[in-house]
């Protein structure tokens, strides 16, 4: 049995957070570890998703080419793969020259099996921009409720679904001018003539979980609609129909291909164009997809379709490890608002193992999870450091102080040892079983069940206090302890790669060597390494708020000059300042501007007292909205320098300047 591993393709628009990360790319890394130790064949491909309009309409509004944007994205998820040992056999991009080709033809044939057939819409032009709008990017009053800012795809007010063309005065979001309307041809793929195959194929899958099976048999009996396959973006594949020079394919059906395409490059920069077909037109491969669950029916109705509409034989065998939504703190994941750790920041935050372990702990795989930072403090000072940790350097020590760092096959001694031998063989059996029906998170408490049940037996047999009268019963402890060492350094290994690889290394293996059948083999000896460190450190979630602070400072965006000319400066005197009632950060300042006074909360109690700043020459934002906070209004913003590790001043003035003053 051969695998393709793959994960949902990035969107090459933004960094992917905490939670893209668990849900897809290392969800496929864990699954294609796992399938490694077991001995599989395995292939695991995914890429940045490049094409479409939100990148087109991005790169715009900053006047770069497309390629531009999506180049420094795609660099930057290479990276944090790195960065998390997320190791693809080929991750690599939808705008490369095999994965064009691959669409186009895949979309010829399509098109020659009678597949594709076409009709005349009505779209929005910008004149001035020189594109045609996608829905969300015309803006104008909504038909129902009158709103005055509903977007082309759905009135944020009333809630209603919209067509571009139901908007009053509709305007173009980019740049606001007026579209106009245009007729364009294209071309849509007639799904519903795949409705009774899909859904013969969903029934009898061996492979589809229940959850996505039943999800996409509604769908299918709800029934299927043609779906537009072409946009008139420039930035895509190019639509290989008659009369179709300025459409590109819709970047969804672009993207899915991309698992088929991934694997034909893979082979090629090989040297062995044509071994992808031994992996995809073979039906003992087996697919695994690792994406959210708004994914599904991209996975079970659109591109086995389009697979099916090509009258090849692709294999069918699809797995699918859909998840939950991961918020964070209790909300929703958001740049703008800074709710969030993305993969830049994580990577330089702590040892990939310690994000790994806390994700998967908390993989939101039958409802949402809470990603918080004490839950990464409890999953590495506890589970990791005090449990697994402290249970390696414990066996370790033991076998060096009592057996000079070798220890021998030999049955077990008591009642209890016999009873963790073979709740190792117990624990794998559970283990091997959730991973391969994708539930990873089961596996962690599974494991960490058997690391809890050595330290106990440590703690109860005592070692240091029976190795005089009975060093038989010892030696029979440290061997079926090292036996379980190596099994929860092989089960761990897909969820904590690192670390495993040094429990093995510590243990005397070879961890490149080391498969999950030697969990069931008892080894002959054990020779323990010489030098040996603890495995994990303890972490302060205080540190790593301070640390990500500092972290978001130094990567701050570039900004161009006259955008820094917005903000007006202005040299004040702080004339009088008392504490806000109520509130244990803000102080109420009143700052003499030369032309006025204006007042501001600032929060910076617990850094000045009022009295200590009154007199005070500061720099202060003169123009920056005003602001509520706790119920009255802040007229400006005065600036501090703050560390990131509690320390926080005010900035002043070298010398005696009159208020009002313009810093520049
Ligand atoms: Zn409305
Ligand atoms: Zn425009």
């Amino acid at each position: 049995m051969k695998w393709i591993v793959t994960s949902a393709w990035p969107y090459a628009h933004g960094t992917p957070h905490l939670g893209n990360i668990v849900s897809s790319l290392l969800s496929a890394d864990v699954f294609n570890r796992y399938l490694k130790l077991k001995g599989y064949e395995t292939i695991m491909v995914s890429g940045s998703d490049e094409h479409g309009s939100p990148i087109e309409i991005k790169a715009i509004k900053q006047g770069i080419e497309p390629k531009e944007l999506t180049d420094k994205v795609h660099q930057q998820i290479k990276e944090i793969l790195e960065g998390f040992n997320i190791e693809f056999d080929n991750y690599t991009r939808t705008h490369n020259p095999t994965h064009i080709k691959y669409v186009r033809d895949v979309f010829r044939k399509i098109y020659e099996n009678g597949y594709i057939f076409s009709k005349v819409d009505k779209l929005l032009y910008c004149p001035d921009d020189r594109i045609y709008l996608p829905d969300r990017f015309v803006i104008g009053e909504c038909p129902h409720c009158g709103y005055d800012s509903a977007r082309g795809d759905q009135c944020e007010n009333c809630g209603k679904l919209l067509d571009p063309l139901d908007l009053v005065n509709p305007k173009c979001s980019v740049c606001g001018a007026t579209p106009t309307v245009k007729e364009v041809k294209h071309y849509y793929f007639d799904l519903p003539k795949f409705s009774d195959k899909l859904y013969k194929w969903i029934e009898e899958s061996e492979t589809l979980s229940e959850n996505s099976k039943n999800f996409s048999l509604q769908m299918i009996k709800q029934g299927l609609k043609p779906r537009s396959v072409t946009r008139n973006n420039k930035w895509g594949v190019p639509a290989p129909f008659p009369e179709a020079e300025d459409l590109t394919i819709y970047v969804w059906f672009d993207a899915v291909l991309g698992y088929v395409s991934a694997v034909i490059e893979y082979f090629e920069r090989q040297g062995k164009g044509d071994k992808w077909r031994e992996y995809w037109f073979d039906g003992d491969t087996h697919v695994a997809f690792f994406i959210g669950k708004d994914n599904i029916p991209f996975h079970t109705i659109i591109f086995p379709s389009l697979l099916m509409a090509t009258h090849d034989n692709y294999t069918l065998n699809f797995h699918i490890g859909a998840t939950e939504w991961l918020t964070f703190e209790g909300q929703k994941f958001s740049k703008t608002k800074g709710i969030g750790i993305w993969g830049d920041e994580a990577i330089k935050l702590l040892p990939a193992d310690y994000w790994r372990y806390t994700l998967i702990y908390l993989r939101p795989e039958t409802r949402d999870t809470d990603f918080t930072l004490s839950t990464l403090e409890y999953c590495v000072n506890k589970e990791l450091n005090d449990d697994l940790g402290n249970l390696i350097h414990r066996i370790l020590s033991l076998i060096k102080r009592y057996l000079k760092g070798r220890v021998e096959k030999t049955g077990p001694k008591t009642e209890k040892q016999k009873e963790l031998y073979h709740m190792g063989v117990e624990i794998a059996d559970k283990a091997d079983k959730e991973y391969m029906d994708m539930r990873f998170q089961r596996v962690v408490y599974t494991v960490m069940e058997l690391v809890r049940e050595a330290n106990a037996i440590i703690n109860h047999e005592k070692p240091w206090e029976t190795w005089k009268e009975d060093p038989e019963m010892v030696k029979g402890l440290l061997y079926i302890l090292a036996e379980t060492a190596k099994r929860i350094a092989i089960m761990l290994y897909p969820i904590i790669p690192e670390s495993s690889a040094r429990i093995l290394e510590y243990l005397g293996l070879n961890p490149g060597e080391t498969g999950w059948r030697d969990i069931y083999v008892p080894r002959e000896e054990y020779v323990i390494a010489k030098n040996f460190k603890p495995i994990f450190q303890k972490i302060n979630k205080e540190e790593i708020t301070n640390r990500l602070k500092e972290i978001r400072g130094e990567s701050m965006e570039e900004i161009d000059i006259e955008t820094f000319m917005k903000i007006d400066l202005r040299v004040g005197t702080i004339i009088k300042a008392e504490r806000k009632e109520r509130s244990k950060n803000l102080i109420r300042l009143y700052i003499d501007l030369g032309d006025r006074t204006v007042k501001v909360l600032a929060g910076l109690a617990k850094f000045y007292k009022p009295e200590d700043m009154v007199g005070k020459k500061v720099v202060v934002v003169a123009n920056l909205k005003k602001k509520k906070f706790m119920g009255e209004y802040s007229e400006g913003m005065i600036l501090a320098a703050d560390d990131g590790k509690g320390n926080v001043k005010l900035l002043t003035v070298d010398g005696d300047i009159e208020n009002g003053s313009r810093v520049r």
